[in-house]
């Protein structure tokens, strides 16, 4: 055999498919060969690097899903919050003038106005809350369903 074949043979050799009298000759080869020597090393170098590209490779796909995955989280978290705060503006907005009324009547006293302000508030909280919380789990659940 000539230093050719036994450099066709090298990356087989380093992947471990060489059977066992292919590998005794190659190495047989090698301990003769400085030549052979090198370019084994030169070999193995090559593939300890395109073996780290395969690995980083999975590694970025899990890292541009991470951020994909941040991205939506903070699309959804904006949506979120401009939802909320446009709800509760509306219902506040709706309620001051539902109770308008009771606000502009002298008879009523104003810790009484504060107290129905504060109740309609917090129900406001409340409300939006709670119709985050089903909005969240109905389009979860219909993710889910595509998904599947
Ligand atoms: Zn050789």
């Amino acid at each position: 055999m000539t230093c050719q074949d036994h450099k066709d043979l090298m990356m087989a050799y380093l992947d471990d498919e060489l059977d066992e009298q292919q590998k005794r000759a190659f190495e047989e080869h090698l301990a003769g060969c400085p030549d052979c020597t090198r370019e084994l090393a030169q070999f193995r170098k090559l593939k300890r690097m395109t073996d780290c590209v395969a690995f980083v490779e999975p590694e970025e796909r899990i890292w541009e899903q991470y951020w994909g995955n941040v991205y939506n989280r903070i699309e959804r978290g904006t949506g979120w919050l401009l939802f909320s705060l446009a709800a509760i503006i509306l219902f506040i907005y709706g309620g001051f003038q539902l109770i308008e009324s009771i606000i502009e009547d002298p008879t009523v006293s104003v810790l009484m106005k504060i107290g129905l302000l504060a109740l309609l508030g917090g129900l406001v909280i409340l409300f939006v809350s709670v119709l985050r919380e089903r909005v969240y789990f109905w389009s979860r659940d219909r993710y889910r369903d595509v998904r599947r």
